[in-house]
């Protein structure tokens, strides 16, 4: 069954589709009044909903049943990932959205070879926010995650004192053998709480930028003993804070 997720507040017996979903439900789906879809509101409740009347130019639809279960994480991850080369950013987007993060911060950092072009950039955040609805749309969440402007380390540790763990994963701890600080972080997430997590470029951290980290408090984590590229490492975050919070009873 579709999922549309819904961008203002709305009467749930006379739910208003936006222009882009109007025509994906006309159009592509050619759906009928009596059809049903998942509707998701803007305060993350999902619900079975009855297409009410379906006519040239509008589509509204009321609700039928509401859904207890939600498929969000019990914490908040925002990954802020190094800006990488090529496509990348859009397949740490889509994977990244599936598994579960709450948002994306690209990350200008030192040894990113792709530079961030600001005339340029309001068209590729407004793709990479199209991706993320269409992967939470495909592996059905209860919130799209928001994609930020870019951010330079200075900022990103600004951004940090809004979370409540704040970690950085960095190949330098993985190459020392140090292992268990991303465990320990995660384990101390309590539910409801707000993790950032930090990684790298295809170059990794500089020095300066890890120092910089390190002293405003996020934590070196390693992610285990091998070196994941730079599109690998972020997925491997939100599928360890699955794994331990979601799989783990
Ligand atoms: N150029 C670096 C090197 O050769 O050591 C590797 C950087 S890696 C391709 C890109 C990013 O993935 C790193 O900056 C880090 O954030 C993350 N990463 C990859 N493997 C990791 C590991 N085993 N532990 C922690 N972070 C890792």
């Amino acid at each position: 069954m579709q999922r549309y997720f819904l961008t203002n507040e709305q009467d749930e017996q006379n739910i208003i589709f936006s222009k882009e979903d109007i025509h994906h439900i006309r159009r592509v789906m050619r759906m009928k009044e009596g059809d049903h879809v998942y509707a998701v509101f803007p305060d993350g409740r999902a619900a079975v909903v009855v297409l009410s009347s379906v006519t040239d130019t509008s589509v509204s639809a009321k609700v039928e049943e509401w859904l207890a279960q939600s498929s969000e994480l019990p914490v908040e991850v925002v990954l802020a990932c190094g800006l990488v080369k090529g496509d990348k950013f859009d397949y740490i987007i889509q994977k990244g959205t599936e598994l579960g993060a709450a948002g994306f911060v690209p990350f200008e950092a030192e040894r990113s070879i792709v530079k961030w072009d600001l005339k340029k950039g309001a068209k590729k955040i407004e793709r990479w926010q199209k991706i993320a609805k269409e992967a939470a749309e495909q592996s059905h969440r209860n919130r799209i995650p928001a994609v930020a402007e870019p951010m330079s380390v200075t900022q990103i540790i600004e951004h940090g004192n809004m979370f409540d763990v704040k970690l950085f994963a960095y190949e330098e701890t993985a190459k020392s053998g140090e292992m268990p600080a991303f465990y320990e972080a995660v384990s101390g997430l309590a539910s409801g709480g707000r993790m950032l997590a930090v990684t790298g470029p295809e170059g990794g951290f500089s020095e300066k930028e890890a120092a910089q980290l390190r002293g405003a408090g996020f934590i070196p984590c390693a992610l285990g003993p091998r070196i994941l590229r730079a599109e690998t490492a972020p997925l491997y975050v939100l599928s360890a804070v699955s794994f331990y919070l979601e799989l783990k009873r």
